[in-house]
């Protein structure tokens, strides 16, 4: 929830075409947020001598190559190749709250019911975890599988919260099995596999829903979570499911 402003300034005179320059720059940005180093707000702005990007970074040093992985190091290389880069501390992001800087959780669950941050939240402190604090999963070096469901989560999401095709929509969120929730859980299972701690999915209910006693997997009633806020305040241990 940190602003910084990063310069790009050109160190050489560039003879590539212009929309190669713009394209390799905002996939570098892109590379940072699927790493988890930046929030989706990114913005790219070319002034008469660079390029600047405004971003929001979950903690004040998110840009630190310590956090980089594979491909954020083949970007800074081919973004070094034309530009000197420099960061300039703006001030606080209001519109985030503080990520999860725990230093070892111990247990975390997966909500995409937000699009620019992170998809994890750790069950300590219920505040959303730096994906660059997390291990990558499922045999990639970033964490591609992970923002790809992410979208689709949030697309679901406002497609059901505006009405449209809420029966489907619904259905996808609500149910364990839908074609949504198996990759949520799939994912849940390689966090798990990979962090050594339980990972549980957020199932969605919708408000005052009266059949939200038992857990829909395997029938047993949802057990309390000790210390738990109104949002996610149940979950099933056996099945790995937590709710609202
Ligand atoms: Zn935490
Ligand atoms: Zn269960």
């Amino acid at each position: 929830m940190h602003c910084v402003k990063m310069t790009m300034t050109p160190t050489t005179l560039i003879d590539e075409p212009q929309e190669e320059i713009h394209e390799l720059l905002y996939d570098y940005l892109h590379v940072l947020y699927r790493n988890g180093q930046i929030y989706r707000d990114y913005e790219l702005v070319k002034t008469d001598i660079a390029y600047c990007a405004f971003v929001t970074l979950p903690e004040r040093d998110s840009l630190d190559d310590k956090y980089a992985g594979f491909f954020v190091r083949d970007y800074t290389q081919r973004v070094n190749k034309w530009f000197a880069l420099s960061f300039e501390y703006i001030g606080e992001n209001l519109g985030y709250g503080e990520p999860c800087v725990c230093e070892n959780p111990s247990w975390y669950y997966l909500n995409a019911q937000v699009n620019d941050c992170s998809p994890v939240v750790c069950g300590d402190c219920r505040r959303r975890r730096p994906l660059y604090r997390l291990p990558y999963i499922m045999g990639y070096d970033e964490f591609y599988p992970l923002r790809g469901w992410q979208h689709s989560y949030f697309s679901m999401d406002t497609i059901w919260f505006h009405g449209v095709s809420d029966r489907f929509s619904y259905r996808q969120m609500r149910d364990p099995n839908s074609s949504l929730s198996k990759e949520g859980r799939e994912l849940c299972g390689a966090f798990e596999k990979a962090t050594g701690k339980p990972f549980y999915y957020f199932l969605f209910y919708n408000y005052g829903s009266r059949k939200n006693k038992l857990c829909p997997i395997c029938g047993k009633p949802w057990q309390k979570i000790e210390g738990g806020d109104d949002d996610v305040n149940k979950r099933c241990e056996d099945c790995r499911l937590i709710a609202e």
